[in-house]
C-alpha cells in the first residue's frame, strides 16, 4: 500500500450538495435555504451511522461561509474562506464528538468559543456529533448557550438516536432525518470510486459489498478498501464473496433449483455444504425466507421494487421467481419463518432445518419421492392447492418401504 494512501470514505468524502449521494431531498431543502438566507441556529440531523450526517454538516458550514455563493447554492471552492474548510484550517468550524467527549467541561470549553465572532466569513458552526451521549449537565449547560446563541453561531447536532434528545433541544432544532442509502446508491457510488482508482470491479460484487453495508456509505467504502486491498487492482465477484462472507444469493438459487427439480438428496447435502464453511443454521433458514419473499416480490411488476438488487442480479431472481407459484413461495415464506421461530429451542438444530427442507419439496415438485400421496392415478397434484401445501409443509408420515439414507443428523455446535 503507497505511503499517502487515504481511505476511500476520506477521499471521496462528497464536498458539496449536489455531491451527496442518497439524500437527494434533504440536500436540496438545505440548499434551498442557503440560497434564500433562511438559515436556522440549531440543526437536528438524525438517521442511522455512515449515512452522511457529519459530511453534510461540513458542506453547509463551508456552503454558508463561501464568499461566492454560485446560482445553484454551492461553495465555490476557489475563495479563501472555501480554501481554508477544504485544507482543514478554518476557524469557522469546530467539531465535538460527544461519544469521546461528553462532560461539561468539553461542552464548556465549545460553549466559551461561541463567544467570539468570527474572523473572516460569516458563521460560526459547531457541530457535535452523536449529541445524544452528552451527560445531563453538559446537555443542560449547552441549552444555555442554545437558547441565546450569537447572530452568528449555527449549531448542527447529529445523532444516531433521536429518541434521547431532549424535547427541550428538540423543541429549538430544525430536524433533519437521513435515511439509509440505497444499495443502487451505493452501487453507484463505488463504481465511481472504482473507476476514479483505476480499479476494475464486477458490478455483482459491488453490489454485494452495498447490501452488506445496510445503508451506511462509509461502512461500504471501509469494506470496499479492504477487498481491493487484496485483490490488486480487480475486484470480482468472488473476492467480495470471500472476503464479506456473505451467504449468497447463488447458493438460494441452487437450493430453489434443486426444491424445483425434486432434488431432495442434493438439496441434504447443499445444506451440509454451507454448515461446513460455517454458515450458522439461522442465518441459513432466514436468508432462504428473505430469498423466497424477495422472489414473490419479483413475480410482480407491481411490487418489483422491493427487490434492492443490481440489474444482472435481479434478472437472475426474475427467471426462477417465473418458474415458482406465489402460493409455493408464500408456503415456503412461511415455513422457513416458523422453522428460524423454533430453531432457539430445538434440540436438535440441523434436523429441524433439514424436515423443514423435505417438507418443502412437494410443495416444489408434485411428483416426486417426497409427494406425500403415492396415488396410484395419473391425476396431477396441483402443488400450489393450499391443502396440498399444508400436508407437505407438515411433512406427512407416509410410510416408505425404503427409507432413503440422509446424512447424519448431528446437532450443529
Ligand atoms: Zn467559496
Amino acid at each position: 500500500m503507497a505511503e499517502n494512501y487515504i481511505v476511500s470514505a476520506r477521499k471521496y468524502r462528497p464536498d458539496s450538495f449536489q455531491s451527496i449521494v442518497g439524500q437527494g431531498a434533504m440536500a436540496s431543502t438545505l440548499r434551498t435555504a442557503v440560497l434564500q438566507g433562511r438559515l436556522a441556529h440549531a440543526y437536528l440531523f438524525c438517521g442511522p451511522r455512515g449515512v452522511g450526517k457529519t459530511t453534510a454538516a461540513r458542506v453547509l458550514a463551508k456552503t454558508i461561509n463561501c464568499m461566492h455563493l454560485s446560482p445553484e447554492g454551492e461553495a465555490c471552492n476557489e475563495c479563501e474562506s472555501c480554501r481554508a474548510f477544504n485544507e482543514g484550517r478554518s476557524f469557522n468550524i469546530f467539531e465535538l464528538d460527544a461519544a469521546s467527549n461528553n462532560s461539561v467541561e468539553d461542552i464548556r470549553q465549545l460553549t466559551e468559543q461561541v463567544g467570539m465572532p468570527p474572523a473572516l466569513g460569516k458563521y460560526k458552526v459547531y457541530i457535535i456529533d452523536e449529541v445524544h451521549m452528552l451527560s445531563v449537565t453538559a446537555f443542560n449547560a449547552f441549552l444555555k448557550t442554545l437558547e441565546e446563541p450569537p447572530s452568528y453561531a449555527i449549531f448542527i447536532l447529529a445523532t444516531t438516536e433521536k429518541h434521547k434528545i431532549l424535547p427541550t433541544i428538540l423543541s429549538r432544532c430544525q430536524i433533519y432525518d437521513f435515511k439509509r442509502i440505497t444499495v443502487q446508491d451505493i452501487t453507484r457510488h463505488l463504481q465511481y470510486v472504482a473507476t476514479s482508482e483505476g480499479i476494475e470491479a464486477d458490478e455483482t460484487a459491488l453490489g454485494l459489498i452495498a447490501e452488506k453495508a445496510d445503508g451506511g456509505m462509509r461502512d461500504a467504502l471501509s469494506m470496499f478498501d479492504r477487498i481491493s486491498s487484496f485483490a490488486g487492482g480487480k475486484i470480482t465477484y468472488e473476492h467480495a464473496l470471500e472476503s464479506l462472507n456473505v451467504l449468497d444469493y447463488a447458493y438460494f438459487i441452487r437450493a430453489f433449483d434443486l426444491l424445483l427439480a425434486g432434488d431432495y438428496r442434493s438439496l441434504l447435502l447443499l445444506l451440509d455444504e454451507l454448515l461446513g464453511k460455517g454458515f450458522e443454521g439461522q442465518t441459513i433458514l432466514s436468508g432462504l425466507a428473505a430469498f423466497a419473499r424477495d422472489l414473490l416480490v419479483v413475480q410482480h411488476p407491481g411490487t418489483s421494487s422491493l427487490l434492492e438488487k443490481p440489474e444482472r442480479v435481479t434478472a437472475e431472481y426474475v427467471a426462477l421467481a417465473s418458474r415458482c407459484t406465489a402460493p409455493q413461495l408464500f408456503t415456503a415464506i412461511r415455513a422457513l419463518v416458523q422453522a428460524d421461530q423454533q430453531y432457539r429451542g430445538a434440540t436438535n438444530k440441523r434436523l429441524l432445518i433439514e424436515l423443514t427442507l423435505l417438507g418443502l419439496v412437494p410443495v416444489f415438485h408434485s411428483e416426486g419421492e417426497l409427494t406425500p400421496t403415492p396415488s396410484s392415478s395419473p391425476k396431477p397434484t396441483v402443488a400450489s392447492s393450499p391443502t396440498a401445501s399444508k400436508v407437505a409443509t407438515q411433512a406427512s408420515p407416509a410410510p416408505s418401504p425404503q427409507p432413503t439414507p440422509v446424512p447424519s443428523a448431528q446437532p450443529i455446535p
